[in-house]
């Protein structure tokens, strides 16, 4: 359920291009601090203006201002200056709200949020990270000294500075464990991001790019796949008949399209369970299950006869017709080599014997 509700997710997310996983991740985390720290100001904003502390009310104002240069920063994939820019405002904000109103308004406890943040997001350097850590870790002490023995500049009523020291102390508390959970939160996108390049990684390497059909790569895998008791699985392998001659006479784009018209061919005439590999340029390996070999004879040979009868139409050259010719052998999964091979050495007979047939 979290992940499909995750792939749905990415899906969405990969609308639009990420370079690597550190820019989507940044992208994430850029966002939602924005978010975050946009509703802080305006929940603060709105109870400066009731309590009229224009003060706080123009510096609440000042950083939504600086939150929409940092969005006009976001979307121009600015993300680390953007989040840099984020991480100065909040200690900025901290430390001018620390001191007008003193430590007891536990504007103090956003330092502790910068420097989670500072700690999880990579915006920036580790040693501009660690910087700026000190830097947050000084101004509490200079802050904490300068209120030992004096009164602050701004002096809330006493309701007002509860209230205000338990809301900061609630922000301090639910933001850190916002940060920590969107940092959980990106982590599992991310794996989900990078096992998506795995299964996508892992299709192109099984598969060939012009036919859409497994490759020779597979067969290994497919082979551990297949039941070892099983003594009814054949192996045919299938080539076209002179396909030298039709690139050279019709171009090797006509070839191409031919390779393709053949590999929907395969999958159109032959059961669902009967697996097809592009084996090599023209040659196409077949695995046939449950069919004794006379069977799997002569369904090849009805193949084979059925291709050499169709038309093809080609985009490029009109319409041509092929013919291939087919060995066939059983199959026995404990020696796969030996059953390739057989297959193999009666394809070559066909091809002696002046193929358009079927050797078992
Ligand atoms: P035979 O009847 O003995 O099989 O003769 P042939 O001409 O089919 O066999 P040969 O091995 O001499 O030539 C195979 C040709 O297949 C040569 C190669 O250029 C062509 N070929 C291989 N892969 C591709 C491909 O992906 N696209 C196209 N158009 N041609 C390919
Ligand atoms: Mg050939
Ligand atoms: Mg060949």
């Amino acid at each position: 359920m979290l992940h499909k509700l995750r792939d749905n997710f990415i899906a969405n997310l990969l609308k639009q291009p990420f370079q690597q996983e550190d820019e989507l991740s940044l992208y994430l985390i850029s966002y939602a601090a924005l978010i975050f720290c946009v509703l802080i100001h305006i929940f603060s904003l709105i109870c400066y203006l009731i309590q009229d502390i224009p003060f706080f009310v123009f510096l609440n104002c000042g950083s939504l201002l600086v939150y929409l240069v940092v969005f006009l920063f976001l979307k121009r994939k600015k993300y680390k200056l953007g989040g840099f820019i984020i991480s100065l405002e909040a200690i900025l904000y901290a430390s001018i709200g620390t001191y007008m109103c003193g430590i007891s308004s536990y504007i103090i406890g956003y330092f502790l949020l910068v420097i989670v943040m500072l700690t999880l997001f990579p915006y920036g350097t580790a040693n501009i990270r660690r910087i700026m850590i000190l830097i947050i870790l000084g101004l509490i002490t200079l802050l904490g000294l300068r209120y030992a023995h004096t009164v602050p500049p701004i002096a809330f009523s006493e309701g007002f500075s509860h209230f205000m020291a338990m809301v900061n102390i609630y922000i301090m508390l639910i933001g850190t464990i916002i940060e920590i959970s969107i940092n959980t939160f990106v982590q599992f996108i991310i794996s989900g991001v990078k096992e998506g390049r795995i299964v996508e990684l892992a299709s192109q390497i099984y598969t060939d790019p012009l036919t859409g059909l497994y490759n020779r790569r597979y067969t290994e895998i497919y082979f551990n796949t297949l039941k070892k008791q099983d003594p009814h699985i054949c192996v045919a392998i299938l080539d076209i008949d002179d396909f030298k001659k039709i690139n050279d006479t019709y171009g090797h784009p006509c070839g191409d399209e031919i390779l393709v018209f053949l590999s929907n061919f395969l999958h159109s005439n032959l059961r669902k369970t009967d697996r097809i590999f592009r084996w090599g340029g023209e040659e196409f390996l077949i695995i046939m299950e449950h069919v004794a070999i006379y069977d799997a004879q002569s369904v090849m040979d009805k193949l084979r006869n059925k291709l050499a009868e169709t038309e093809i139409k080609t985009k490029q050259k009109g319409s041509l017709s092929i013919t291939v010719t087919v060995g066939v052998a059983p199959f026995d999964i404990t020696n796969p080599d030996a059953g390739i091979e057989a297959s193999d050495t009666n394809l070559y007979i066909g091809k002696r014997r002046g193929k358009n047939q079927v050797v078992i």
